[in-house]
This record gives C-alpha cells, sequence and structure tokens, in this order.
C-alpha cells in the first residue's frame, strides 16, 4: 500500500505513521525526520534545511522532491509506504504522481487528519520527544510515565523541537493553510482522500484507518 498522511502539524501523523509501520510493515518516510537527522550529521543539505524549519518555513520544492525520489527508489519501498510530511505543496504533489508513474504504480489513499487551529497549538506547544528513540509524547495527553524521561530510555531527558516554540508553531499553521491545504482538492479530485478527525484518541483514529486500509486492499 501506497499511503501518504496529511493534515496539519501536530494532528498526529507521526503517531498514526509508526503504528502503521509497526503492523504492516511499509517503511514510514517521514521527510520532517530525514531533515532532521540530515541536520545531526551536519551536512550541508540539513544545516541549510534546518535554518528554514526552525523558522517554521518550507526547505523549496526540489530539495524535498529529490530526498523523496532518492528515498521512494530504496528497495524497501517497493512494495509500499507510508509518506508523512511529503508532500506539502502543489507542486510536490504533481512531482509525486509523476514518480510513482515512472514506477508504474500510484497512491492508494491519503489520509487527511484534521483539527482545530486552537486544539493544534495546545498539542504541539506540550510535545516532547526521546532525542533517541524518537518516540512521542504530550505532557499532556500521553506524558512519559515519570513526567520527564523516555519510559524506555530512562536516563534521557525528553526534549522540545526548536520549532514547537509558540511563534514557530503559529508560522508552521499559516504555512499549511497556505501551501498545504490546496493538496486536499488535489486529492478529492483523484478519488483519494479519505478523513479522519484528528481530535478522537488515537486508538479511535487508528481503528478507523485500518478499516479504510482493509477496504481498499479488499479493493485493489
Ligand atoms: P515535520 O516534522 O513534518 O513537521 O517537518 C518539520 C519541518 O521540516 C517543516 O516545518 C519544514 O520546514 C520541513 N519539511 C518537512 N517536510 C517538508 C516538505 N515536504 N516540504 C518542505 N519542507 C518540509
Amino acid at each position: 500500500m501506497n499511503i501518504v498522511l496529511l493534515g496539519p502539524p501536530g494532528v498526529g501523523k507521526g503517531t498514526q505513521g509508526r503504528r502503521l509501520n509497526a503492523e504492516f510493515g511499509w517503511p514510514l518516510i517521514s521527510t520532517g525526520e530525514m531533515l532532521r537527522d540530515a541536520a545531526a550529521r551536519g551536512t550541508p543539505l540539513g544545516l541549510e534545511a534546518k535554518r528554514m524549519s526552525d523558522a517554521g518555513d518550507l526547505v523549496p520544492d526540489d530539495v524535498m522532491i529529490g530526498l523523496v525520489r532518492e528515498r521512494l527508489s530504496q528497495p524497501d519501498a517497493s512494495t509500499g509506504f507510508i509518506l508523512d510530511g511529503f508532500p506539502r505543496t502543489t507542486i510536490q504533489a504533481s512531482a509525486l504522481d509523476d514518480i510513482l508513474a515512472e514506477r508504474g504504480t500510484s497512491l492508494d489513499t491519503v489520509a487527511l487528519l484534521n483539527a482545530p487551529g486552537e486544539e493544534l497549538v495546545r498539542r504541539l506547544g506540550a510535545r516532547r520527544e526521546c532525542p533517541v528513540c524518537k518516540r512521542a509524547y504530550n505532557l499532556i495527553s500521553a506524558p512519559p510515565r515519570d513526567g520527564r524521561h523516555c519510559d524506555d530510555h530512562v536516563e534521557v531527558d525528553l526534549v522540545r523541537r526548536v520549532d514547537d516554540a509558540d511563534d514557530t508553531i503559529r508560522q508552521r499553521l499559516a504555512v499549511y493553510r497556505k501551501q498545504t491545504e490546496p493538496l486536499i482538492g488535489h486529492y478529492r479530485g483523484q478519488g483519494k482522500l479519505r478523513e479522519f478527525s484528528g481530535t478522537e484518541s488515537a486508538d479511535v483514529v487508528y481503528g478507523a484507518i485500518r478499516q479504510v486500509i482493509a477496504m481498499v486492499r479488499a479493493e485493489g
């Protein structure tokens, strides 16, 4: 299955993507994660991208399209993938359609998660992650056992992403509304869009996504 997870920052795409990956084994391709890894390794691309993402802005389309093209050509993505954070612009969406068409394949489904802006601001402000395993926590709705350290790496303090700072959150949401929301129409037009309420619990959302996947697989 070739799946895109679409939706604003903080809506739970990463959480759902990790669960899909754990259950079905399709690689989870998170472009934000790829950029943060590149920055941590100190590559020129990573450092340049960090400047933009720390400010809440998008990294240029040609850079992102190149990254994803290369990642999708790896063997583990040949029988399916879960894209989280890509595409984010209509140019990226068209490029993805082309990349897949070149390989004689296409997207099976686009899962749109949505939630009101004030809920996203609240969630992103409370979001923390383990710098070692990247496990996501939320200090309000899904805190770690001791309130501070990763459950699986008890010596490691959880961290707040630089771009989860309050001002940057608002900028990221504005960028989403302007640049990414138009993709809803793109995928609705292709008949691929399935919508989920991101305000439900992660378990409820996951149950609904699983049902859709079962349906799409049965149709295919
Ligand atoms: P995310 O982890 O998906 O919230 O992404 C973090 C940041 O990485 C974004 O705010 C952007 O600056 C950058 N980024 C990730 N994916 C893309 C993309 N598809 N296009 C442009 N920038 C991206």
